[in-house]
């Protein structure tokens, strides 16, 4: 267990879910809420929509625009670290998060963009 809880949207920490959902507004996330990243500590964050890295949540999220985002901007990919990266929507595999959602149109996701299942 994490002993820090970071919000996916804005990289805020808090000691606590209970704390980190109560600090406060997040001017990143779409219900203006600070939501807890669920997923492992890790030495890089991948934006599970175009595989960008950087080193924490709070760098990821605020670098820049998303092409590919539905919302615009970078969310970190929650899942593990793998070796291969499926699509959750068809199945296409990549053996990294950025070959992956770049590898063309997905014909089941609703953004038109593959997604890393975790
Ligand atoms: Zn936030
Ligand atoms: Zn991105
Ligand atoms: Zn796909």
């Amino acid at each position: 267990m994490a002993d820090k809880v970071y919000c996916m949207y804005c990289g805020t920490d808090r000691s606590s879910i209970q704390s980190l959902t109560s600090a406060g507004t997040c001017s990143k996330s779409p219900t203006g809420k600070h939501v807890p990243y669920d997923g492992d500590e890790k030495k890089k964050y991948f934006c599970e929509f175009c595989g960008t890295d950087r080193s924490t949540i709070q760098s990821l999220t605020s670098a820049g625009t998303c092409s590919k985002s539905p919302t615009r901007q970078h969310q970190p990919y929650a899942g593990s670290e793998k070796t291969k990266f499926v699509c959750k929507y068809c199945g296409t595999d990549r053996s990294t998060i950025q070959s992956l959602t770049s590898a063309g149109t997905c014909s089941k996701s609703p953004t038109g963009n593959h997604q890393p299942a975790r």
